[in-house]
């Protein structure tokens, strides 16, 4: 069952039962009152009458010492119909509680004149064919006797309105239930629209729209409920999207490693090709050969390339304490037989907190790419300088340059400004994704400046360390 459903129906039910309640409370408190009033006066009218009944038995004339029965009845007769306009109803009974005297219709039982002694009034509700009525009872002294004076007054209409009142709040209470139910229909439903949007943006981000977001309505709990719903739509919205970007970067990397492996492979296979199925001469055999050789190699620095990738991603990273001038003496002993290139190292002496072989690897691939770029004979600057709060690198060339809308792309794997220009010097395009799995965990990464026709900038930026601390650890873990 719907929620504001629920409201509504346990809203009516309580409201129900809180106006049948009081309601008959209500009614039968009135109705009460009125009867109190009704045997108040019941009981007035029945003093009047004894004494009216014992003055007319004084003035009997003294004929007799005892009041015959049939002067009793006289008086009675004449008590019952002094009224002003209905005539009264009444009933004399003697001292043996027997009737004497008794209006037309009163025919109830004696209950009340049994309870009724010397001196006592009593008086009791009862119906009688269809009517209510007051009984009362007393005695009456008239000369020597002790008579039993009862009355009926007729109180039917106090009942009457007690019914009618009942009639009347029925239909009022109904009338009010139907108009309370259309209001709390209407407040019900604006409760719980906060709900009905969450649901739907709930089912909207289930059927995969992530940046639907739930409408605040209210400003209470639901509100805030509908504000830590979006935060955690958005949270989820990045996770999702961060996942699809990955899945689509390994899927890239799939199709351009697939890719790589073609061109080399074909080459391959097409020279070994020719040199099984016919004789060729000598030096068409070693071209053949060379080839097969050199796509051989390519393919061989290739997947040592991915698996340094691999492995940097992958494997436990030991960082040591190393001089700086170490790395750049490194760099001058592999390049020194590179004669067709001028390298101009300055660096700052500095310790630094690093995997030595790691960033080695990644000046070298920055070397590396510089000379490709470059043009024979031309120079290469390598900088090492102090910041504050760290250490810079930088390899800087005059070669051919990037072009600005590439410099988002080269370092992703597999990439190449120009691809047979790069193939020819044995690029496969995974350097710098190499440099750059390798410069996040230094929590650093490269930042590329170039000019097309005049030369590259590439620099990186070691953060200070702590020594054996901080993100050292939580790296390898
Ligand atoms: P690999 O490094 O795997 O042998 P590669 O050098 O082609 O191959 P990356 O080092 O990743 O691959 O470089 C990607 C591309 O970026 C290069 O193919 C080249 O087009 C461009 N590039 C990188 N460094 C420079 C540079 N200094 N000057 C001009 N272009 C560069
Ligand atoms: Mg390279």
């Amino acid at each position: 069952m719907k929620f504001s459903l629920k409201l509504l129906l346990w809203t009516m039910i309580v409201m129900a039962i809180a106006l049948g309640f009081s309601g008959f409370y209500f009614i039968n408190y009135v109705f009460e009152t009125s009867l109190e009033r009704e045997a108040g006066q019941a009981l007035d009218e029945n003093s009047i009458l004894s004494f009216a009944f014992e003055t007319a038995a004084l003035n009997v004339p003294a004929k007799y010492d005892v009041l015959q029965d049939s002067t009793v009845e006289q008086i009675a007769y004449n008590l019952e119909n002094s009224g002003q306009n209905t005539s009264r109803m009444l009933r004399l009974s003697n001292e043996e509680k027997e009737p004497l005297y008794a209006s037309d219709g009163f025919e109830t039982d004696d209950g009340l004149l049994l309870e009724t002694g010397q001196g006592t009034k009593t008086y009791r509700t009862i119906e009688m064919n269809g009517h209510y009525y007051i009984q009362t009872g007393s005695t009456v002294n008239a000369l020597d006797r002790v008579l039993y004076l009862e009355t009926l007054r007729d109180v039917s209409v106090v009942f009457n309105e007690r019914e009618l009142g009942f009639l009347v709040y029925r239909q009022v209470t109904v009338i009010m239930l139907l108009l309370g139910t259309i209001i709390m229909h209407l407040i019900a439903s604006w409760l719980t629209k906060p709900i009905r949007l969450l649901t739907r943006a709930t089912k909207r981000m289930a059927a995969g729209d992530y940046d639907y977001r739930a409408k605040q309505v209210s400003n209470d709990e639901l509100g805030q409920l509908t504000r830590d719903f979006n935060k955690m739509a958005e949270a989820l919205e990045e996770n999702v999207n961060e996942l699809e970007a990955e899945i689509q970067a390994r899927e890239d990397f799939v199709g351009a490693f697939a890719h790589e492996l073609k061109t080399p492979l074909t080459s391959i296979i097409g020279y070994a090709d020719l040199l099984r199925s016919r004789k060729l001469d000598e030096e068409k055999s070693f071209l053949s050969a060379n080839y097969i050789y050199t796509e051989g190699k390519r393919l061989e620095a290739m997947s040592i390339r991915l698996l340094d990738i691999m492995v940097t991603r992958h494997g436990q990273v030991q960082f040591q304490e190393i001089q700086a001038e170490s790395l750049f003496s490194y760099l001058r002993d592999m390049f020194q037989n590179n004669e067709s290139m001028q390298f101009v190292y300055a660096y700052d002496q500095a310790l630094l907190w690093v995997e030595s072989n790691l960033i080695i690897t990644v000046l070298i691939n920055l070397l590396d790419n510089a000379c490709k770029a470059s043009e024979e004979g031309s120079v290469i600057e390598v900088d090492g300088h102090k910041e504050e709060r760290g250490y810079r690198f930088t390899v800087k060339d005059h070669g051919i340059g990037i072009p600005k809308e590439e410099l988002q792309k080269i370092t992703k794997a597999f990439y190449m400004v120009d691809k047979s220009r790069s193939r020819s010097r044995n690029g496969a395009g995974l350097g710098l994704a190499l440099c750059t799995e390798i410069l996040a965990l230094h929590h650093s990464k490269l930042e590329i400046t170039s000019t097309l026709g005049e030369g590259t900038n590439i620099s990186f930026f070691l953060p200070d360390l702590e020594k054996e601390g901080e993100w050292n650890e939580e790296d390898n873990h």
